[in-house]
């Protein structure tokens, strides 16, 4: 007799990096802004990138679910990673554990490398850039900021 057996098990970590299917990032810095960034920054156009990337991840999904007519239990999400959980070779730490939607796990986690914005253009250079890699300003007074980013996390197939 299996006593132990169960459809959702602990996963080592190595499999957790592999079951990680999609990235959204939500920019968002520690420093309080006084003022929306302007319209054409580079801030928007990433925006509007990740948010064309959200999408498409939704409809591979909504594809897959179709295509698959998955049970109840294929929609079920994994286990939640614990906070300090590294992921992508070690650029992103977790956080915290936000919530569960849509058979996704979401969280809340920061880039292990921090960055320097250019106080002309905004761009977020490399923490060992000199030189502004957009607009090429000195960047030896730029302030390094940490990107916190939004994690969705869905179960292999
Ligand atoms: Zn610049």
């Amino acid at each position: 007799m299996q006593q132990g057996e169960s459809s959702c098990g602990i996963v080592n970590s190595a499999e957790v990096v592999r079951r990680w299917s999609a990235l959204i990032a939500a920019p968002r810095t520690e420093k309080k802004q006084s003022s929306a960034p302007s319209a054409g920054s580079d801030w928007w156009r990433n925006r509007r990138k990740l948010r064309g990337k959200k999408r498409k991840l939704h409809q591979r999904r909504l594809e897959s679910v179709e295509a698959e007519a998955p049970t109840v239990e294929e929609a079920e999400p994994p286990e939640p990673l614990p906070e300090g959980a590294l992921l992508f070779q070690r650029r992103y730490e977790i956080v915290s554990f936000v919530s569960t939607h849509d058979g996704l796990n979401e969280y809340e986690a920061m880039e292990t490398e921090p960055r320097k914005r250019c106080p002309v253009c905004q761009t977020l250079n490399t923490a060992d850039s000199n030189y502004c890699e957009q607009c090429g300003h000195d960047l030896a007074d730029a302030d390094l900021e940490t990107l916190k980013v939004r994690l969705l996390e869905a179960k292999s197939s």
